[in-house]
């Protein structure tokens, strides 16, 4: 029809090129299943996906700096971000403010840039809401006896605070159901090649192509439109 006629579609200068949305990856596990191994790893063989640094309110563990990990912010300066709408989702995990700076993310995105999320399962609600097409990833640890271990062994925080996000675990497994992906961490290096794989199936996906190869597409006259995704 007319509408799809990609000839037509390009008269109009407005839309010319179809938006250059940049996939939105939401990585989301327990403390300790490995998350951050798995991202970082990750980002070594794709230097090109750019990581969200949340702001916390935590203190920063041994070895963390400040603008690498997260944005180490007081309490008072988390609830300014949030009453000015500088976050674009935040939530309160094993007691401190955790949250995605806003401007960043859109401006990643608009630029047709992949960005990845370390979050929790509440914020990943929130960005769903605002990113319908974000791909969530539930990593799971391969038993509660390894969660355990990797959280002791990392020797990074403290028994009682192991001790909470242990307790913790349990609710957050009941969520893994809202994600399409599902990694179990075992051996580190396959479950580093599944995430790889997640990230290149995304990459595959029709609005994805269709942003990156435009020209082509508009040349083989695809149209734009009524794409599921
Ligand atoms: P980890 O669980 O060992 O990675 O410990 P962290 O203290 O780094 O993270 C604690 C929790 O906060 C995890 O569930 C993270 O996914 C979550 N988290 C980190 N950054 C964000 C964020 O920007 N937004 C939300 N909603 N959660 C976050
Ligand atoms: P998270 O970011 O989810 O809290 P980390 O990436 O810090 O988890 O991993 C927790 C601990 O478990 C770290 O000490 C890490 O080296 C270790 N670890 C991660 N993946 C594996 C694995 N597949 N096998 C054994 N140990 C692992
Ligand atoms: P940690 O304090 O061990 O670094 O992180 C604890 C939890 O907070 C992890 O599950 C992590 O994914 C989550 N988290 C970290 N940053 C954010 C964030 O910006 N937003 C949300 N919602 N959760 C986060």
């Amino acid at each position: 029809g007319a509408f799809g006629d990609s000839t037509l579609w390009s008269l109009l200068p407005e839309f010319s090129m179809p938006p250059r949305a940049g996939n939105v990856f939401m990585v989301v596990a327990p403390s300790g299943a490995g998350k951050s191994s798995l991202v970082n790893a990750l980002l070594q063989a794709r230097p090109e996906i750019r990581l969200s640094i949340s702001c916390t309110t935590r203190a920063p563990r041994p070895g963390e700096t400040d603008g690498q990990q997260y944005h180490f912010v007081s309490v008072p300066a988390f609830e300014k971000m949030e009453r000015e709408e500088a976050l674009l989702e935040w939530a309160e995990v094993h007691g401190n403010y955790y949250g995605t700076p806003r401007d960043w993310i859109l401006r990643q995105t608009e630029d047709g840039n992949d960005v990845l999320l370390e979050i929790d399962w509440q914020g990943a609600r929130q960005v769903r809401s605002r990113f319908p097409d974000a791909i969530g990833i539930f990593i799971l640890p391969p038993s509660i006896e390894a969660l355990e271990a990797r959280l002791t062994d990392r020797g990074q925080d403290e028994p009682h605070v192991i001790a909470r996000r242990l307790l913790a675990a349990g609710g957050e497994f009941a969520h893994a159901p809202e994600f399409e992906y599902v990694i179990i961490n075992q051996d580190f290096s396959a479950a580093l090649a599944d995430l790889t794989t997640i990230v290149t199936a995304a990459r595959l996906r029709f609005r994805s192509q269709a942003a990156r190869h435009a020209n082509l597409f508009s040349e083989l006259g695809i149209p734009h439109t009524s794409a599921p995704l």
